[in-house]
């Protein structure tokens, strides 16, 4: 799960981590409101979507930028009238881009110098890893791949958490010395604590600035969250915002599905997450490409299963299904009912391929044929995946 950067800020204030003031506004005469209450002489007005490249954006109606100074209320007020509303497209989102709903409000701050922090799971070293550079601003994938030697990355022992030997070498390593290091070390020891309290798979602070009066600033924020653990969070899952993610996945996580959307056309039903890989894996095998990733579970319901199948049929980039299942302590009948039930609600009428083997499959495949659902059934994966591919190309 991800949140927007005004929320980030209140995760910052709860742990102490340095940053500027700043306010969220919905409408334009709130960023105008949130504006006169700052005071400030130079304000920033930001879109708030889950991607970064905001300030090098582009607005689907022409308007440049997702970031802008500005001076007066009455300019903050101008600018969130051209922002709000609007679909911004930077380098993260996509063709597609995200609509702005949110605008954060902040004080400016003079910049001397920006500079790069995150820290983030590392899966190789199974720990947290703290990534740091000078080269900080908006385009740190230029620096990873044309000068990765400005990258310092330190694994941090999971039990041991950060120590002040590592933030002094991560400071040093950015250039902060002598009061600019005091305070680098109290804010990579208040982000680590951040990241671990609040179960974050990711914080990004680009920039961290360094401003002309000798603060140390986290200017921008984009935070993940472990899925596994947000039973634990619930002030995190209260930040959720369902516009920014993707409907079809919000549908299938209302029934506890696990299911990612891809851009093929070949929409994937599967039990089980390796066999859901290894479905994926034979439809491109065969010449075609998967809609999606779906695992409906060991144990999944008529309720769930007939769910999923809806979420599929509601993809408008769908052209064919494939159904795989391999009955273990799933009941393949289960699944034969709920694919009837969905398929009969929907009024089914792209071509669909089953593949039934295991517990209770004759059942199963009775169900289906009692059905009178124009399906092709398949003897193994690779039956399957070639016929769903030739009924697609053939459509
Ligand atoms: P993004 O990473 O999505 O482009 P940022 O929040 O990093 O968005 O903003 C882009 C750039 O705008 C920053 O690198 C910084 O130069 C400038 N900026 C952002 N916030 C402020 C601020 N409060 N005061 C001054 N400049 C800012
Ligand atoms: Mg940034």
């Amino acid at each position: 799960m991800n949140i927007h950067e005004y929320q980030a800020r209140e995760l910052f204030q709860k742990f102490g981590v340095a940053s500027q003031k700043g306010k969220s506004a919905f409408t334009p005469q709130e960023a105008e409101q949130a504006a006169i209450a700052l005071g400030a002489d130079q304000i920033v007005v930001k879109a708030q979507i889950h991607a970064g490249g905001r300030g090098k954006g582009t607005f689907k109606n022409g308007f440049k930028g997702g970031v802008h100074l500005c001076k007066t209320p009455a300019e903050v007020r101008h600018l969130a009238e051209q922002m709000l509303g609007q679909t911004l497209v930077t380098h993260q989102t996509g063709p597609e881009g995200r609509v702005v709903n949110t605008l954060l409000v902040a004080e400016a701050v003079d910049i001397s110098r920006e500079l790069y922090f995150a820290i983030l799971f590392d899966r190789a070293s199974s720990a947290p890893m703290i990534i740091a550079s000078t080269e900080g601003g908006m385009d740190i994938e230029a620096v990873a791949e044309h000068s990765p030697e400005k990258i310092l990355r330190i694994t941090i022992d999971p039990l041991l958490g950060i120590q002040p030997y590592q933030t002094r070498k991560i400071a040093a390593a950015l250039g902060l010395r002598g009061p600019l290091m005091t305070q680098a070390s109290k804010l990579f020891t208040a982000l680590y604590r951040t990241y671990i309290e609040s179960d974050c798979t990711l914080v990004e602070i680009n920039p961290l600035v360094v401003t002309p009066d000798g603060r140390l600033l986290a200017l921008d924020a984009k935070f993940n969250f472990d899925d596994n653990a947000l039973y634990r969070q619930p002030a995190i899952v209260a930040m959720r915002d369902i516009a920014e993610e993707d409907p079809r996945e919000v549908a299938a996580s209302e029934f506890n599905l696990n299911y990612i959307g891809l851009d093929g056309n070949i929409a994937c039903l599967v039990n089980g997450a390796g066999l859901a890989m290894a479905t994926m894996d034979i439809i491109q095998h065969s010449g075609g490409s998967p809609a999606n990733f779906l695992d409906v579970g060991g144990g999944a319901t008529k309720e769930q299963v007939s769910a999923a199948f809806k979420i599929i049929l509601g993809d408008k980039a769908v052209k064919g299904i494939m159904v795989n299942i391999f009955g273990g302590i799933m009941d393949c009948n289960v699944i034969a009912h709920g694919i009837v039930d969905a398929a009969r609600e929907t009024g089914l009428n792209l071509p669909l391929v089953v593949r039934l083997e295991g517990n209770n499959v004759e059942a199963g495949k009775k169900t289906l044929a009692e059905s009178g659902l124009p399906l092709l059934s398949a003897s193994s994966m690779a039956d399957a995946a070639a016929k769903i591919v030739a009924a697609v190309k053939a459509a």
